[in-house]
């Protein structure tokens, strides 16, 4: 960019008038050899790279650079002298122009390089192609992939939001509402809100015309870096679970997008959310039952029962408490417990003490299309002198879930589709003193419901996993599909 900066000076008018003409005397179609598309990269905030605003920014299909305007003296303009780079494209309008001229390029939709760029920059799908997914393609480096189950590799740990948003890229009412949205490509491209930028992503997974078999998810990224921030305020001593895991996304991701759309709220709604009743009883009240009671005291306990309908995204299993683990054991001296065991918690006879001496049941009323299950892993762990202060990923529990592939819950059946599961590393201590805590990834195993097989994606890979070798991961999330 710096040498890049420095050929901005002003050319003598002699010069720039000699090179106006001759290369406005080149043949269109001969521009298309100018066009380099192994060094076009898309996945980048498009914004220029000599002014670095977002406004009128083009692509130059010659060097991938990101570059405004295409009048006179504006960066392409410019870069187009200096260069003899010719074509360009506009981010909004997908449009591509020959630069220093400022005429549009005429291609009719009718040139495949250009088709594949227009494709590259914003994906479009059809009702019947997505019928056919997931498909397996070539990239177009040659690489062989399968749609939907890419990649998506970022240059910080940002896997508590990559899980969370191939998630979504696979629950079908969400995938299918944004691959179908026929929105203008150019407010797509021009409003940079939490909608477009998440669609944006979930377009470029199903793809089948992508550049490479992985995607940068750094746009989406960097919008919620800085649209985000104030969200992450808590202290350590408050959090129960790591500031930077999937939950907390998930449940951001769904209240923002409900703000944004009203029909994507109907689906969110639809499909991702369930009911239980919370019935609360006085421990007071109980002690009046064993006892004669005269109309009054009736009246007392009527008030003091109560069922509340409580709307739920996630259903939160605790896990059973297990003794802090030594670094370096097997799976065989891993705790195990059934997830059937985990939802009797539901079945509306177990009682537990809640505050305001309050017993409190919970039993299932309604169940969504996709039931999202969550094992608290991470519950006030971390003892400071006898007493409860924080978490700790080390102090987690990790106990192992036994889960069936198919379950029935409320006479619904459900198929398990998607887990995400917890990793830990630790940092190597020094000087013999570890007091710094493990660290979180998190990566997502899918099942290809085509073919059974499932997968195993992390920020780096993906790669085939055996269905017997799920139940050895740290599961922390689960989504079940109704049938
Ligand atoms: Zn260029």
């Amino acid at each position: 960019m710096v040498e890049e900066k420095r050929k901005l000076n002003p050319i003598s008018s002699d010069t720039y008038n000699e090179r106006f003409k001759r290369l406005k005397s080149q043949p269109n179609l001969s521009m298309l050899d100018t066009i380099n598309i192994k060094l076009l990269d898309f996945d980048f905030d498009k914004v220029c790279c000599i002014s670095s605003s977002s406004i009128n920014v083009y692509c130059c299909l010659t060097c991938g650079k990101y570059l405004q305007g295409r009048l006179e003296n504006t960066p392409a303009f410019i870069h187009s002298l200096n260069f003899n780079h010719r074509l360009f494209i506009n981010f909004q309008t997908l449009k591509i122009y020959i630069l220093p001229d400022n005429t549009l390029f005429h291609d009719e939709g009718t040139i495949s390089v250009i088709n594949e760029i227009r494709h590259l920059i914003s994906p479009t799908f059809e009702e019947e192609e997505i019928s056919t997914f997931p498909k397996r393609c070539l990239s177009l480096n040659k690489k062989e992939y399968l749609t939907g189950f890419v990649n998506l590799n970022s240059t910080s740990d940002t896997s508590y939001i990559t899980t969370i948003v191939l998630a979504f890229a696979h629950i079908t009412p969400i995938r299918d509402y944004f691959l179908l949205k026929k929105d203008d490509v150019g407010d797509i491209l021009k409003s940079p809100n939490l909608e477009n930028k998440l669609g944006l992503l979930i377009r470029k997974i199903w793809s089948p015309q992508l550049a490479k078999p992985h995607i940068s998810p750094n746009e989406l990224i960097d919008y919620l870096n800085i649209h985000q921030k104030s969200n992450n305020e808590s202290t350590p001593s408050q959090q129960t679970v790591p500031l930077k895991n999937p939950t907390t996304f998930l449940l951001t991701l769904i209240h923002q997008l409900s703000k944004t759309s009203n029909n994507l709220k109907t689906i969110l709604f639809e499909n991702l959310q369930g009911k239980i009743d919370i019935k609360s009883s006085s421990t007071v009240t109980k002690n009046i039952i064993d006892q004669p009671v005269d109309d009054e005291s009736k009246k007392k306990i009527k008030a003091k029962n109560k069922i509340v309908h409580t709307p739920f995204w996630l259903l939160k299993l605790e896990l059973p408490s297990m003794p802090i683990l030594k670094k370096g054991l097997k799976a065989d001296d891993i705790p195990r417990v059934k997830l059937g065991t985990l939802l009797s918690k539901y079945n509306g006879t177990v009682s537990t003490h809640a505050a305001g001496n309050q017993l409190r049941s919970l039993k299932l009323k309604s169940l969504p299309n996709y039931l999202i299950i969550q094992y608290d892993r991470f519950k006030n762990n971390l003892h400071v002198n006898g007493i409860k202060n924080g978490f700790s990923v080390r102090n987690r529990n990790q106990t192992l879930i036994d889960y069936p592939m198919k379950m029935k819950l409320l006479n619904r059946e459900y198929q398990l589709i998607m887990n995400i599961i917890h990793k830990s590393s630790s940092i190597p201590a020094l000087n013999n003193v570890n007091d710094i805590d493990d660290t979180s990834s998190w990566l997502i195993q899918i099942n290809d419901e085509t073919t059974d097989e499932w997968w195993e994606i992390n920020e780096r890979s993906v790669s085939r996993k055996e269905k017997q070798l799920l139940f050895l991961g740290e599961v922390f999330l689960q989504i079940w599909r109704a049938k």
